[in-house]
């Protein structure tokens, strides 16, 4: 199945309850675009299907790699890439040849190939380096005739990473005042810091298939907070906090978030186990058509021995968030916003995609 998050309801409600946890100059900024923001907290998921890579933006399947706290995993996307590439390339003979293979230099000079030459090209839809790059990065190699790339990352996610990403271009289009595309990254980096708060978007058992909890990701994401959260969740959080090391704390809330993927599953396996069978699953009537879902009971009874997770996770994004523009607006040396006459703005109603070159893909 496709992975899905939040739903549109937690999304929305996480960008916009992070408007609020800004500083009044912040704030002034922000105030009258508050509907947007909102509205396109689900742009990215939207994208999954027209862009390839995108699906990858959203999870990290971190315990692929091991065992918490995942140290083999260099923090570093370059590094990361480095050490977990297979570039190959086809020589004048026809031979495929690894470069891992053939002597390269250290470590170093792998990750700068990567920084210069892969990375600006890392969303396309054809990932390429060509021969050329690969002769003036690496002397050595002078019969290449075509450059193969795979990089086993990507498969199970780069949301850590990502973050960062657009981290930087959000400060970026701070410091170039580009309002359309400051709103547009706020709503994107919005929706990603929702999905780095969702244990199962940090697990390659994402949706319980491994353990037989098929279904357990919507049930948490979608189905509780729907019931749930509108009538109960307290979502005031304080002012939004400057972050010192923007990079070390995107995967400090990997590492937390993924904490808790124990008790999502193992609360409700049991609670399968120990609910009448005939009173888990309802069925409903969605736009025409009927659809089995967790009955509303069985539900109470495992957001209730969940005790409060989903609301702190839920207001652990909202607070993340509000810090993460807050820093980028600083880090970008607090642009004064407000006085842009925003009647002369053209805010972008599509899915912009923005390369690492700076140039946007609409689609
Ligand atoms: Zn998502």
């Amino acid at each position: 199945m496709a992975k899905v998050d939040w739903g549109f309801f937690g999304h929305r409600t996480i960008n916009e309850m992070a408007c609020y946890t800004l500083p009044q100059e912040l704030f002034a900024f922000y105030k009258p675009h508050v509907s947007y923001i909102r509205e396109h907290a689900v742009d990215p998921d939207m994208r999954r299907y027209a862009v390839k890579k995108e699906a990858g933006r959203h999870y990290i399947d971190i315990d692929y790699w091991g065992e918490a706290p995942f140290d083999i995993l260099p923090r570093d996307w370059d590094r990361a890439f480095a050490q977990m590439a297979h570039i190959r390339y086809i020589n004048a003979s026809n031979d495929t040849i690894t470069l891992k293979e053939c002597r390269v230099p250290g470590p170093e000079k792998m990750d700068s190939f990567f920084h210069s030459k892969v990375k600006w090209n890392y969303f396309a839809d054809e990932w390429k380096a060509n021969c050329d790059d690969l002769k003036s990065w690496f002397p050595q190699i002078n019969d290449c005739t075509e450059v193969l790339l795979h990089d086993s990352l990507t498969d199970y996610g780069i949301l850590p990473y990502s973050l960062l990403y657009s981290y930087d271009q959000l400060t970026n289009a701070f410091d170039q005042k580009n309002i359309p595309r400051i709103l547009k990254i706020s709503a994107d980096i919005g929706h990603y810091i929702g999905d780095a708060h969702v244990p199962l978007h940090t697990t390659i058992n994402y949706n319980g298939q491994l353990t037989n909890q098929d279904g357990i990701h919507a049930f948490w994401e979608s189905r509780l907070p729907e019931l749930f959260a509108l009538e109960n969740y307290d979502f005031y959080v304080g002012q939004a906090e400057y972050i010192p090391d923007v990079n070390k704390y995107f995967w400090d809330v990997i590492l937390d978030t993924h904490s808790y993927l124990d008790s999502v599953l193992l609360i409700e396996k049991r609670l399968r186990r120990e609910f009448p069978s005939d009173r888990q699953n309802c069925f409903e009537q969605r736009l025409e058509r009927t659809v089995r879902i967790e009955c509303k009971e069985f539900a109470e009874a495992y957001h209730n021995a969940l005790d409060g997770m989903v609301e702190r996770q839920m207001i652990k994004s909202i607070s993340a968030l509000g810090n993460v523009w807050y820093s980028a607006w600083v880090d970008a040396g607090q642009p004064v916003l407000t006085d842009i006459d925003f009647g002369t703005i053209e805010i972008p109603t599509d899915s912009i995609r923005i390369e690492f070159d700076g140039t946007e893909v609409h689609h």
